[in-house]
């Protein structure tokens, strides 16, 4: 198991994050926004296989390409087109869907469910090809669910995995959270993160005296209709006290996507213990310190806030991204100083080559 991740676009340019959450039995592919130039990155074959489109917002540095993986879906049926963004997202995309000739389009298959997350509920809509994307259906609206503490059902609640998002996805092996940041209008925060993994303490299982066997997967994978008991060797044991002793619990990976908003006291109030102890922060900085007005003023963060957010919720990595374009590659480098004096661990995407070596 394991996320994988790259992000899209150059440095001063429209940027977006592609996510690839592996397990033994699948790979999810997640985008999250869609900027100009951003989809042609991505290998076709995956982009084929994106199942989920999480918008932070739709200003247009964040939907500019949307088209382009539009035009390679719009009419697949081997998996749902899902897309997701905060309150509006539906309305916007339903002109982006109408705005192309549709003819000869009665037969197509496809159909889009648009997902726009309030704060306390998701409102979904249906739009399908046949009709020529004219109609919004009404899909329904769920409260939120709390999110679970990414813990398998029945296994010790010793996890310290928390949710603080609205859980938007629950999958097998992981779940997609957000949080509504504010970026003079909502700006949601995407948090993805692996579910713990359980494995067997052989020291312990030596203790108890027992061999290993297949009856460890009966203590590995619960199931609904199993009994409370297990018989073993001609002893009872307690299936409940055998996962409490026995079971190790390892984490899995995690990664935020962070974009577009203010990191005032609420915010970092929010997020810090949301994303504590998080592997990776894929953040934002579109301005240096010296422009933190004109980051307050714009709703943005600069290199500097986004390097406190890091040490503050004591994550592993920073990765700055979004920077704009009004500096050039020597001011970008001095940018990527100021947050490395607060996070030393901060780093721009590998493949933008913007390090000192290469000024
Ligand atoms: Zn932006
Ligand atoms: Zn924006």
């Amino acid at each position: 198991m394991s996320i994988v991740y790259q992000v899209l676009g150059k440095a001063g340019h429209d940027n977006a994050l592609f996510v690839w959450v592996t397990s033994g039995q699948a790979i999810h592919r997640l985008l999250f926004d869609c900027g100009e130039n951003c989809v042609a990155e991505v290998p076709y074959t995956d982009v084929l296989a994106i199942d989920h489109l999480f918008f932070s917002h739709l200003h247009m540095d964040h939907i500019g390409g949307f088209d382009t993986f539009f035009r390679s879906v719009f009419n697949r049926t081997s998996r749902r087109n899902a897309v997701w963004g905060p309150p509006g997202t539906s309305r916007i995309m339903h002109h982006r869907f109408r705005g192309f000739l549709w003819n000869l389009n009665a037969d197509q298959p496809g159909q889009w469910f648009v997902h726009d997350i309030y704060p306390d509920y998701i409102d979904r809509f249906r739009y399908d090809v046949s009709e020529a994307f004219e109609r919004a259906h009404i899909a329904g609206r769920e409260p939120h669910r709390l999110p679970c503490h990414g813990m398998p059902q029945g296994y010790p609640a010793r996890s310290t995995q928390r949710g603080f998002g609205r859980q938007l996805l629950d999958e097998a092996t992981f779940t997609v959270e957000a949080l509504h940041m504010e970026h003079a209008g909502p700006s949601l925060a995407y948090l993805i993160r692996e579910k713990p993994r359980f494995n067997v303490d052989r020291a312990k299982l030596a203790e108890l005296g027992l061999q290993p066997g297949p009856w460890l997967e009966r203590v590995k994978v619960r199931r609904a209709d199993e009994a409370s008991l297990l018989e073993l060797d001609g002893a009872t044991y307690e299936l409940a006290a055998l996962r409490e002793t026995l079971l190790v619990e390892k984490p899995g990976e995690s990664l935020a996507y962070l974009t577009d908003f203010i990191l005032d006291q609420a915010a970092l109030e929010q997020l810090v213990p949301a994303l504590h102890g998080y592997q990776t922060l894929i953040c934002e900085s579109q301005y240096c310190h010296a422009d933190a007005l004109l980051a307050q003023r714009n709703f943005h963060m600069t290199a500097v806030q986004a390097a406190e957010l890091a040490r503050q919720a004591q994550v592993e990595r920073l990765i700055l991204f979004h920077i704009s374009d009004r500096y050039d590659r020597r001011e970008w480098l001095a940018l990527l100083d100021e947050a490395r004096a607060i996070f030393p661990n901060t780093t721009f995407p590998q493949h933008w080559g913007l390090t000192e070596a290469n000024v």
